[in-house]
């Protein structure tokens, strides 16, 4: 029975706390904090029509360090589950220092000023959670986070060496809008624009962006052209398996979604370079995300499915084996049960689990842990459990690209 502090009431933020106050038995206590505490409310209202379980509620601008460990101190949780922005990672993690608390997040940070995500800055927090005796969990979302835990899974069940793995990441709902990101539009479109990134035998192989087209066929979906991108489990999964010679990820985007972006690209609206306007600066990027429909709020519209998955190619004993291990979620079943689309639903879960393996001891540490680091077993039991049923099925072949 364990406090639990959410910072953050977007999409992510909305789904984990319907999901744990499902499960009174691991969260005895809720509070969701965010910069706005109308977001809180509305969230907080769902869930107790939906399951008679009050959510507690604050404003907080998790900015400001001092104001966050002033609500650590006033709601003394357990943990915080940092379910805001990249850019808020480092500032919860000190006020969790500060304060004596394990963190959780589902995103590493990211300074405003640079579009450039890595680990090394909260990996250099190893030392002060370490000698804390403090826990702080890196990343548990599906990609980064479950992508991380299949991977592992597969190492431990299911091949003796893995010499590649390619993570397939495909939303094949439809919103009906002709441009909307899934997730929070800033993050989206600085993840998407960067340049592509793979790693293939001990070393970064960079191209440009969205430039590495397949096809793939994929289940419950369909064919889709998915594109060799950089995202954050590369890093951690090329440190914690060194063995694997090629990591790959991919990820879905479709023809309309494309062209929005090239325009917008090509007049300047994705730069995160300051201009002047009407007197005073802003950044084309943050302005865009205010035009653009909130992730939240895609719920009602989306239908279809989700299907992300890890392809790994190896060998269980002395003979090749290629295995999938992947979940498809569909969009309105998400919607049902927590008011959200699949891609919130696919985050929120994963940081609920993240969340019950700490709270319940069965991931324990003192440090920073990434994902890869952990026994995948009682997380993907507990994914089975909780709406994000996966499973293993072997291809007669690798990828052929
Ligand atoms: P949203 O934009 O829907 O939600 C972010 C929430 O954080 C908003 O409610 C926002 O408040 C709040 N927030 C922003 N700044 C602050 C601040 N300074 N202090 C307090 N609250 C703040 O995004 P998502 O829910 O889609 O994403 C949440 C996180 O999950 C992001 O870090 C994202 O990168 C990550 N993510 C991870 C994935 C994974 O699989 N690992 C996949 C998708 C997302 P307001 O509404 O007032 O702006």
């Amino acid at each position: 029975m364990s406090k639990v502090l959410v910072i953050g009431a977007g999409g992510a933020g909305s789904v984990a706390v319907h999901k744990m106050a499902t499960c009174p038995e691991v969260f005895s206590h809720i509070t969701l904090a965010s910069r706005r505490v109308a977001k809180c409310e509305a969230v907080a209202a769902s869930v107790l029509a939906r399951s008679g379980v009050r959510v507690d509620v604050a404003e907080l601008d998790a900015d400001d360090t001092a104001a966050t460990i002033a609500l650590i101190q006033a709601v003394k949780p357990a943990l915080v589950v940092n379910l805001a922005l990249p850019y808020q990672d480092l500032s919860i993690m000190d006020a969790c220092l500060a304060t004596g608390v394990n963190y959780l997040d589902t995103a590493n940070y990211e300074p405003r000023d640079e579009a450039k995500f890595e680990y090394s800055w909260q990996w250099a927090y190893q030392d002060r959670f370490r000698e804390a005796g403090l826990m702080a969990l890196l990343g548990s979302g599906f990609d980064p986070g479950v992508t991380s835990v299949f991977a592992t899974y597969t190492k431990k069940h299911l091949l003796d060496r893995i010499d590649t793995l390619d993570i397939l990441d495909c939303n094949g709902g439809d919103n009906g809008l002709p441009f909307a990101t899934n997730f929070n539009p800033e993050i989206n479109i600085r993840e998407v624009t960067a340049p592509s990134r793979h790693w293939e035998n001990g070393t970064w192989v960079e191209g440009p962006a969205l430039a590495h087209k397949q096809v793939f066929n994929f289940d419950q979906v369909g064919e889709r052209n998915m594109y060799l991108m950089y995202h954050e489990e590369l890093e951690s999964l090329a440190k914690f398996y060194p063995e694997i010679n090629r990591i790959r990820f991919w990820m879905t985007f479709g023809e309309s979604y494309l062209r929005h972006l090239e325009v917008l690209g090509n007049i300047g609206m994705t730069s995160i370079e300051p201009v002047m306007f009407e007197g005073r600066e802003i950044i084309p990027l943050q302005f865009l995300k205010a035009m653009l429909p909130e992730p939240s709020s895609l719920g009602p519209k989306t239908r279809g499915k989700t299907n992300i998955g890890t392809i790994a190619t190896g060998e269980k004993d002395g003979k090749p084996r290629t295995v999938y291990v992947l979940n498809i979620c569909d969009h309105e079943e998400a919607y049902a049960e927590t008011g959200n689309q699949a891609v919130s639903y696919t985050t929120g879960v994963p940081a609920m689990i993240g969340a019950a393996m700490m709270l319940t001891g069965k991931w324990k540490g003192e440090g920073v842990f990434n994902m890869e680091q952990l026994d995948p077993d009682p997380f993907m039991e507990m994914m089975n459990n909780q709406g994000l049923p996966w499973e293993v099925r072997d291809l007669p072949e690798p990828l052929d690209f």
